[in-house]
């Protein structure tokens, strides 16, 4: 079954369908949590973005509802299940941010709180899916440890999180910790052919544009992200030889997702780095760039270097935070940053 949500990034473009159904590459993890001869009252599901998080907790969730689970799946046929697959199930919370991108509130956490502290309705365990567990404010997260440390009655929280290095240490101490990496290359190119008409090397292609993540490549599959690619990569190349100016780049590239501009960067400015200290032409990421990465390297001066992937990794965070800036300023701002890397 499968529930409508917005994604969190600019991947929230388009309505998308989050199924419950493990992905191939999660059998082991669901061995590690459904196999437990006793579950934890609190678990944090944590990893890159795109590795299946938020499948693997809703499939969990509705494992530990379920009245009669067979095997260690959920049968699908109890009261429990059924409510669950509605959407409708009294014992199961989501706490979320109110608005995308801002923080989880301590009111929400207090009203959680509130609610978990009432005897469960069907009889049986309470689930607290939250996600992201880093949008939690130190109040809000303070508000909500002890219910983690002493849930009431049979209550397990699912805590998502994809910046496991923003928590605060009192909420991963409470956890039973439970790491969810990106499945390998040759996994997620195999998987992602079965889901498109795409030949191997486009699959491949996709994936390299998605940091690795399959499920982030799928949905590029809703966008030109190719042609979009094709356009920044001929902008770059201009940038460089000065037919286009970064004003005038911001400009052309304003309806383009700063997000997307932004890991594409942020990925540049450390294979220049990477190509700088090692020589390796390995190294230099997808053909379409790697002559421009290979030339700009022994030419950019490190410190220059340096100091611009910091600003990438510092503006790249804001832009995901969705921190109010004017998109044509950054854009340009990013843009006159890159055409100093390679000195006239
Ligand atoms: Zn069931």
């Amino acid at each position: 079954m499968c529930k409508k949500v917005w994604m969190c990034t600019w991947l929230k473009l388009w309505t998308v369908r989050v199924s419950n159904n493990l992905y191939p590459w999660q059998a082991g993890l669901w061995q590690s949590l459904a196999g437990r001869s006793q579950q934890a009252h609190a678990y944090l599901l944590h990893g890159p973005a795109g590795s299946g998080k938020r499948a693997l907790a809703e499939h969990f969730a509705q494992f530990l509802l379920c009245k009669a689970p067979q095997s260690e799946q959920a049968c699908g046929q109890c009261s429990a299940c059924k409510l669950y697959a509605a959407d409708t199930h009294p014992d199961l919370a989501r706490l979320e941010p109110e608005e995308e991108g801002k923080g989880i509130l301590i009111a929400s956490v207090r009203a959680l709180v509130a609610k978990i502290l009432q005897t469960s309705q069907q009889g049986g365990r309470k689930v607290v899916i939250v996600e992201p567990a880093e949008a939690m404010t130190t109040g809000s997260a303070n508000a909500l440890l002890k219910s983690l440390e002493e849930p009431a009655g049979s209550t397990i929280f699912l805590l998502i999180s994809h910046q496991f290095s923003f928590l605060l240490p009192t909420i991963k101490s409470r956890c039973v910790l439970q790491v969810c990496p990106l499945p390998s290359e040759a996994e997620s190119v195999q998987w992602l052919q079965q889901q498109s008409e795409l030949s191997e090397e486009q699959c491949r292609t996709l994936l390299a544009l998605a940091s690795g993540s399959p499920l982030n490549a799928q949905k590029l599959l809703h966008v030109d992200v190719l042609a979009i690619r094709e356009q920044v990569v001929t902008g770059v190349k201009q940038l460089f030889k000065q037919q286009s100016s970064p004003s005038d780049l911001a400009l052309a590239w304003a309806k383009i997702p700063p997000e997307l501009l932004f890991d594409w960067f942020c990925q540049w400015a450390q294979l220049i780095l990477r190509y700088k200290i090692s020589e390796d032409e390995s190294q230099l990421g997808l053909p379409d760039m790697g002559v421009v990465l290979k030339h700009v390297a022994p030419r950019a001066p490190l410190a220059l270097l340096l100091e611009t992937q910091d600003w990438l990794l510092e503006h790249r965070q804001k832009v995901l935070r969705r921190a109010p800036l004017r998109a044509d300023l950054l854009l340009e701002g990013l843009l006159v940053r890159w055409q100093a890397l390679l000195p006239r």
